[in-house]
């Protein structure tokens, strides 16, 4: 049985998952991406975690490896400048498995991987213009025009949550300030409900939790559960995302946003407040010819799976 090896290498965790060509991941591993802290234990850990992983297959049966990442140059085939990841520097991460593995390897950035996945496999199969945006600590967009991933020169487009949403609000973690991802993304919510905590004078469920353990899934449940400023959050956050989403509407005219992530996975507390304020944005040529929809894909998958598309494309 053919498969590619994909890789998704993320802020947290790297995942590996060996993929059929009609999408079945047959065998998963993974590794804590900052366990040993270089880049020499990074590569380590990876050839480890892949030797698991192929033992029982037959070698001639890898079709080749296929990639997704932050902060990558696809067509350099290295990751620069990562930020959130033990690669410092410039790291030609194509050669290095290439040398390996002596397989064909390809790179992707991961939210375009996350929008190859879907539209292969997922809710946007079959459309040939869509957007997904991959709502986790960050905002990420992987945009399909026309069938193709829309690159930009460099590989560097899709950078949604860099957008600035307020003009001078909220500080990034980019330098810059009032970005979309400040208010619409895992630490965007949180920091939604804490400015709302400050403001209001509502009880709320969470308000005696250490800062250090509020998360966006705590967030989620209080919310689900009642909390009014928990409630709020998402509801701002939604509001935002979907004033945005109309001006991304209007330049792409996409079939569907597909909303990815574990944000996304709090369900209609946000969608509904990002699928009114889209509706309330847009030109009315527009209004019946979008959709917003969840991911279908696991919540890791997306990814690893379109990462594979690579390899069998
Ligand atoms: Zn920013």
């Amino acid at each position: 049985m053919t498969v590619a090896i994909s890789i998704d290498i993320g802020g947290t965790t790297t995942k590996i998952g060996l993929v059929t060509p009609s999408g079945k991941i047959i065998a998963k591993n993974q590794f804590d991406t900052w366990k040993g802290n270089s880049k020499n234990a990074f590569f380590n850990n990876l050839f480890e975690a892949i030797g698991k992983l192929i033992i029982d297959i037959d070698f001639e049966d890898i079709k080749g490896i296929g990639i997704d990442a932050p902060s990558c140059v696809p067509q350099e085939g290295i990751i620069k400048g990562a930020s959130n990841l033990p690669l410092k520097g410039e790291v030609p991460i194509v050669d290095i498995l290439a040398i390996k593995y002596k397989k064909e390897v390809y790179l992707c950035n991961d939210a375009n991987a996350a929008a190859l996945g879907e539209g292969k496999f997922g809710n946007a199969k079959g459309m040939s213009n869509f957007v997904v945006l991959t709502l986790g600590t960050g905002l990420g967009a992987g945009i399909i025009v026309n069938n193709e991933v829309l690159t930009g020169q460099s590989g560097l487009s899709g950078e949604m949550g860099h957008i600035t949403a307020i003009r001078n609000g909220r500080q990034c973690g980019c330098g810059r300030k009032g970005c979309l991802e400040t208010y619409t993304s895992a630490t965007g919510i949180k920091r939604n409900f804490l400015a709302q905590l400050a403001e209001s004078n509502l009880p709320s469920s969470l308000e005696n939790l250490p800062l250090a353990s509020l998360t966006t899934k705590k967030i989620g449940k209080a919310a689900k559960e009642g909390d009014e400023n928990a409630k709020k959050a998402f509801e701002y956050g939604g509001k935002i995302l979907g004033e945005h989403l109309a001006d991304f509407v209007h330049l792409f005219e996409p079939e569907a946003i597909v909303l990815a992530g574990g944000v996304a996975q709090v369900g209609e507390l946000l969608f509904t407040p990002t699928i009114n304020a889209l509706f309330d944005n847009l030109l009315p040529n527009y209004i019946n010819n979008i959709q917003v929809l969840p991911s279908a894909l696991g919540e890791n998958e997306a990814a690893l799976l379109g990462a594979s598309t690579l390899v069998f494309q």
